[in-house]
């Protein structure tokens, strides 16, 4: 496969020289840096490039430039490299252009020229953006392969898994791709073995479980010590920064998780109300910094392991995993967060993994190049996919409830989606049904205002209505409130919870109405539900654990 490229835009030759000197020399093993000197010369490569089939990992522009902005070629160049990451190089004067750029184009980061030296100001910025491209185009950098039936559900919790464990892979559809028969031959495979993957220098899965995969792979599914300070079950925001809290302060920590690392914020394309990235982060990159901070610090993590029950033994807790016995603990952190409601339509279980999935990763995005897709929601994380999926998408089609967006979504994406010609928004609507033949097909659409009823071709529908927490897993014990968000701290003194709590110190903040056991992040009894809330909470539950630690 020929390197992706990175494209600079400068019509001041001696910068263009300059920029494209320092790409070649730190990145030009691996990428091939293509240069234009204006924006229609810059769109006239990209089109080429698209026709030759060349990848395109990132677009570096300057902003001044005669004819055409960077920010105008930027914004046309979205449509021929939907992926590529874009950077503006601007002077100090154009800062509020630049940032008004993130708004409207969805400009990846802006860099002040001059960048010297680069390796401060320049490559950073770079890296950053080139591990994110590699991580969202895993077919680009990988030998891990995944062959397997587009439609099918286990093929897609495969590749969901493999993409959320930042884990590249390619991936083959026995239907449309013609290597995959050879592939299939090659492991002499039958189609009832399927999903198959094939591990660079390993053996060939067939049909793996979760586990299985992960254990091929070398990541954890089992923890190393007989007890532990703290284990920590969920690897959300919450979950990451108690690991790192925790660990950090010299607890030994245990971290479970039964998906990937990142929980909910993993699925973001675009964290823009964190504090400190005011370019905003993707999910994945967030997580993905944080498991590494984690594990610096010395913290275990345990993954693809379903947390199914909590038991208390003299001083010590266990959490018991789904088939793989249990870990015991001096304290604990619940950190389960929250899960996508199921939507209530007709036909909805046969299509779910068919065509149709509750939440969205980066790498979903792609997969649906030229296709329609409808989303159902009406919330930030809902019009956040709509922006993301736009990008690759021939028409997002959201499908939202309400009369208006404003109620529930914030302004600035609101704004977006009304200025995406790409996304369509039916209001005051509602899916209904859903048809098809082995994966979806149709949808059934109500306009509850016009009181009609559409068929609508449909082969993806991504779902974002209203979370609820799975913490039934915790037992009667622990109290709950009737939607099972977990009551702490001074919420327990309220006369429905005052009798599940025992000891005669009050509960500490965060703690549960068992002693020792704490909750933090959106699994809590009124959290804000958001990163920063998560994560804030993650690192204060710790400081109660130390305090918790000390009474017994
Ligand atoms: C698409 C999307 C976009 C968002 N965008 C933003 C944004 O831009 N800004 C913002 O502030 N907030 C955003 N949010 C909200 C934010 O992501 C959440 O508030 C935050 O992730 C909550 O963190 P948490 O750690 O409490 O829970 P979660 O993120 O829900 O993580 C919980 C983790 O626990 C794991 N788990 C659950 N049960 C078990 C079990 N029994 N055993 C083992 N593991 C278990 C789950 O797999 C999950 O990984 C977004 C949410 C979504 C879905």
């Amino acid at each position: 496969m020929s390197k992706p490229a990175i494209l600079t835009v400068d019509d001041d030759p001696r910068v263009s020289a300059a920029i494209s000197r320092d790409l070649q020399s730190r990145y030009g093993a691996e990428y091939r840096v293509v240069r234009a000197t204006s924006g229609d010369e810059a769109l006239g490569v990209l089109t080429k490039l698209a026709l030759r089939s060349q990848p395109v990992a990132m677009i570096a522009s300057d902003q001044r430039m005669p004819a055409m902005t960077g920010i105008e070629m930027l914004e046309r160049a979205r449509t021929i490299a939907p992926g590529a990451k874009q950077l503006l190089l601007t002077a100090y004067a154009d800062t509020g252009v630049a940032i008004k750029a993130i708004n409207d184009i969805g400009l990846d980061h802006y860099l002040l020229k001059p960048w010297d030296p680069p390796d401060e100001r320049l490559y950073p910025v770079i890296d950053d953006l080139l591990g994110d491209w590699r991580r969202a185009n895993p077919e680009v950098t990988t030998d891990l392969r995944v062959v397997g039936h587009r439609w099918s559900d286990r093929s897609h919790e495969i590749k969901t898994f493999l993409a959320r464990n930042h884990v590249p892979y390619r991936w083959y559809d026995v239907e449309r791709n013609p290597e995959s028969q050879q592939l299939m031959e090659l492991a002499q495979a039958t189609a009832a073995e399927l999903p198959l993957v094939l591990v660079p220098e390993g053996e060939t899965l067939r049909a793996p479980s979760t586990p299985d995969l992960a254990d091929s792979l070398g990541i954890s599914t089992r923890a190393e010590q007989p007890l532990y300070d703290v284990c920590i079950v969920g690897g959300g925001p919450a979950g990451l920064a108690a690991a790192v809290y925790a660990a950090s302060e010299g607890l030994s920590t245990v971290i479970v998780e039964r998906e990937a690392p990142g929980g909910q914020a993993g699925q973001s394309a675009r964290i823009e109300n964190y504090l400190g990235f005011p370019n905003g982060l993707s999910g994945s990159d967030l997580a993905q910094r944080a498991v590494a901070q984690a594990a610096r610090f010395g913290a275990e993590t345990v993954l693809a392991r379903d947390v199914v029950g909590l038991q208390t033994r003299g001083p010590v807790h266990a959490v018991v995993l789904e088939g793989a016995g249990d870990i015991e603990a001096r304290s604990i952190i619940v950190a389960t967060g929250v899960s996508y409601r199921q939507l209530g339509a007709d036909g909805i279980d046969d299509f779910t993994g068919r065509g149709i999935y509750y939440g969205a990763n980066a790498s979903d995005a792609t997969q649906c190049q030229g296709d329609d897709v409808h989303i159902v929601g009406a919330a930030n994380s809902a019009g956040q996919a709509a922006l993301n999926l736009a990008r690759f998408a021939k028409r997002v089609v959201l499908v939202v409830r309400a009369p208006t967006l404003k109620d529930r979504m914030s302004r600035y994406l609101v704004d977006r989606i009304e200025h995406n010609s790409t996304i369509e928004v039916r209001y005051s609507s509602e899916v209904v049904g859903c048809a098809g033949d082995g994966h979806l097909e149709r949808l059934t659409i109500v306009d509850r205002a016009s009181d009609t009823r559409e068929d609508v071709p449909a082969s993806w529908l991504f779902v974002f209505i209203g979370a609820s927490p799975r913490t039934d897993w915790l037992g009667p014990d622990i109290a709950r409130d009737d939607k099972g968000f977990v009551v702490t701290g001074q919420d327990l003194q309220h006369p429905a919870y005052e009798e599940q709590w025992r000891l005669t110190r009050p509960p500490f903040a965060l703690e549960t109405s068992r002693p020792g056991v704490f909750a933090a992040g959106d699994v809590r009894l009124d959290s804000m539900k958001r990163v920063a809330s998560a994560v804030g909470e993650g690192a204060m539950s710790v400081h109660l654990v130390h305090r918790y630690l000390a009474t017994i």
